[in-house]
């Protein structure tokens, strides 16, 4: 490609594909990198976390709820009807130091871009066990999202767990002792990483209860999760915990390592910074939307909401460039 684009999107989850539907309906004619499906340890797909989601029912629009990769077959329809192009690539290094800006894609090819819009979402950290991994990916009972899941029949009336004792886990945690027989928090120390006013919710719960000092060390069950296997960590006796859900809340890894030597400035956590509750980067004409730059809602409809700031951030920035 040697023509300068008007704008790359990176990414393809909800906030790429809403900016890609408010760029194109601008006449921006956006090129949207989708990356290529990767393994890290559980899947990585064009598309997002939602790829990883059995069923949407949050998302205002769908009544009867849809699952995740055809909600983002619809986007990407959406997006393409008003002639956003498609790329399955990744990319792998940014340079902004000068514009127009430069971006490399995994195989060596180069965009130039006046305007970038990075929407390459964050992954859930799992434990990396394969039958847990397995169990995610069919709808069997294992989620890195009470808040998207929780609500499922499935889950009504039954033993559940969470895994972590940050703040996630205590507000996915306290989600669940809405609708759960008994809220399990598995957490590896004797001591919550969560702030007082997190933790109480929890240790207030009738239905919750923290097991201290354990680690998950396997996910038993073959349609559905049936336990989980306990070690803990003082004693080294090993537990099997009857359960129907399980849900990790051991942090979000965000996709950034490919702005790594560009001046983009990112939080401790490495989640992109943004101004002036913007779109807006530190960077003129770069912007990022969704989870990569959200530590704290990442929903799809949040993610989406972003991807539209970002599409009008970009259109009235361009604007002002005199690139129309
Ligand atoms: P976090 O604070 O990094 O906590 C992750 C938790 O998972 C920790 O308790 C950690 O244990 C545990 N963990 C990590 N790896 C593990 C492993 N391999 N096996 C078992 N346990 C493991 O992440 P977070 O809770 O997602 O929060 C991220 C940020 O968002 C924080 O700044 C948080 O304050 C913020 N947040 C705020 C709210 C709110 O205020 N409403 C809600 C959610 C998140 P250790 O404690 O032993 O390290």
């Amino acid at each position: 490609m040697t023509d300068i684009e008007k704008v790359v999107i990176i990414g393809s989850g909800p906030a790429g594909w809403t900016s890609a539907i408010y760029t194109a309906r601008a006449n921006l004619n956006p090129v949207c990198y989708i990356g290529v499906p990767k393994q890290n340890p559980a899947p990585v797909l064009p598309g997002g976390q939602l790829m990883l989601t059995t069923e949407v029912e949050n998302y205002p629009g769908f009544p009867e709820g849809i699952t995740g990769p055809e909600m983002m077959a619809l986007f990407q329809k959406q997006a393409e009807r008003f002639g956003t192009r498609v790329i399955g690539k990744d990319i792998t290094a940014c340079d902004f130091s000068s514009r127009p800006y430069t971006l490399t894609a995994s195989d060596g090819s180069t965009a130039k871009a006046h305007a970038v819009i990075i929407a390459t979402g964050a992954t859930a950290n799992w434990l990396g066990f394969e039958n847990e991994l397995r169990l995610a990916q069919t709808g069997g009972g294992v989620s890195a999202c009470a808040v998207c899941d929780g609500a499922l029949p499935m889950f009504r009336d039954q033993p559940l767990a969470v895994v972590g004792g940050g703040d996630s886990a205590m507000e996915e945690a306290s989600y669940l002792t809405k609708f759960a027989s008994m809220v399990y928090i598995i957490h590896r120390r004797d001591e919550l990483r969560a702030s007082k006013a997190m933790q109480a919710r929890i240790l207030d719960a009738p239905n919750a209860k923290v097991l201290w000092n354990k680690i998950p060390t396997d996910v038993i069950g073959d349609e559905k999760i049936e336990s989980v296997r306990l070690k803990d960590t003082k004693t080294g006796e090993e537990s099997d915990l009857p359960v129907k859900g399980l849900f990790m809340a051991i942090g979000h890894t965000p996709a950034t390592q490919f702005l790594d030597g560009t001046d983009i400035e990112l939080d401790d956590k490495r989640y992109i910074k943004l101004n002036d509750r913007s779109s807006n980067t530190n960077i003129e004409g770069v912007f990022a939307a969704g989870d990569v730059a959200d530590p704290d809602y990442r929903q799809a409809i949040s993610a989406s909401g972003m991807g539209c700031q970002a599409g009008l951030d970009a259109e009235r920035w361009l604007a002002a460039q005199g690139i129309e």
